[in-house]
């Protein structure tokens, strides 16, 4: 198996980015990242020690990895085998960012364990649910930092992308350079306080090129056979639009189904959902039952 240190790492995706790893089409890569803020956020009394260099969140994402026989025009499938997290996750809350901090009395730096699947906070004991932050590829135009997220992926944070689901990504340069990071032990829908359990994690993806084929925004097929759309703009109304489109597209694109009836059938059998709140751009994802479709493949 291929593997990438978390040393290895990018702040923006970018067509002229360097590969730090070439790797076969179909190859599986266990990639390690570091949290988001760079593994030195420190509360007092951290367990952890003290931090070996400033605590920038900038969300640093493992890679580049190019992928042979990726080109322009086709599409990444990433399969997320597993996501192993560390021991600690960080979490903080400040008058600065995200959607409560007009209610915030007082900043909090906190180091969470992370044990037997579990984590407590606030005496509320919760299971690990595992997800990637950041994923994506180099994007069609100029370079996105990995703060932002966009058609090419980045920082979607979508709960959904997690081990057992396959991400799909609009290729836009040869070899792909695929990168991740900002893994969450655990985080609600809207990623509400600014940030979910933030921890370093090693990740397991079988990265293989779809020829060929390419949709505008990333697909997302969960391990129930559930799809997303997934659609990042500057406001929710704008990013429902855009994965509500995407969705449609996807289906109309694969299914023979008049395209009226589609739109009211969508009503029905399509979810508009929110993933985050707090990133430069929103994001929103559109699902679709699996019974509707079932089969539906990419
Ligand atoms: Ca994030
Ligand atoms: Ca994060």
């Amino acid at each position: 198996m291929d593997m990438l240190s978390s040393e290895r790492y990018i702040t923006a995706f970018s067509k002229s980015a360097a590969p730090v790893l070439r790797v076969s089409d179909g190859a599986t890569v266990r990639i390690a990242t570091k949290d988001c803020y760079m593994d030195n956020l420190r509360a007092e009394n951290d367990p952890r020690g003290a931090a070996k260099g400033p605590a920038i969140g900038c969300n640093p994402a493992s890679g580049p990895v190019f992928i042979e026989g990726a080109w322009p025009g086709d599409t990444l499938k990433c399969e997320i085998l597993a996501i192993d997290v560390g021991d600690y996750a960080s979490m903080r809350i400040s008058n600065h960012g995200g959607l409560m901090a007009d209610r915030v009395t007082a900043p909090i730096v906190r180091c969470i364990p992370l044990r037997d699947g579990h984590a407590e906070l606030a005496g509320v004991r919760m299971p690990l649910d595992p997800m990637i932050g950041v994923i994506g590829v180099a994007p069609e135009g100029g370079d996105v930092d990995t703060e932002s997220p966009g058609a090419h992926g980045g920082n979607m944070d979508t709960r959904h992308i997690r081990a057992g689901s396959t991400l799909y990504l609009p290729v836009a340069a040869e070899g792909a350079l695929f990168a991740l990071g900002d893994v969450h032990a655990r985080m609600g829908d809207g990623e509400i306080c600014i940030c979910g359990l933030e921890c370093p994690a090693e990740v397991t993806v079988c990265l293989s090129v779809v020829h060929g084929k390419r949709e505008k925004w990333p697909m997302l097929k969960d391990e129930r056979g559930r799809w997303y759309a997934i659609a990042s703009a500057a406001d929710l109304d704008e990013a429902a639009k855009l994965s509500a489109d995407a969705m449609m597209d996807f289906i109309e694109k694969r299914v023979a189904i008049d395209h009226n009836e589609l739109i009211l059938l969508m009503s029905l059998v399509c979810h508009l959902e929110i993933s985050q709140v707090v990133d430069p751009l929103l994001t929103a994802r559109t699902s679709l039952d699996p019974f509707a479709f079932p089969g539906l493949d990419f």
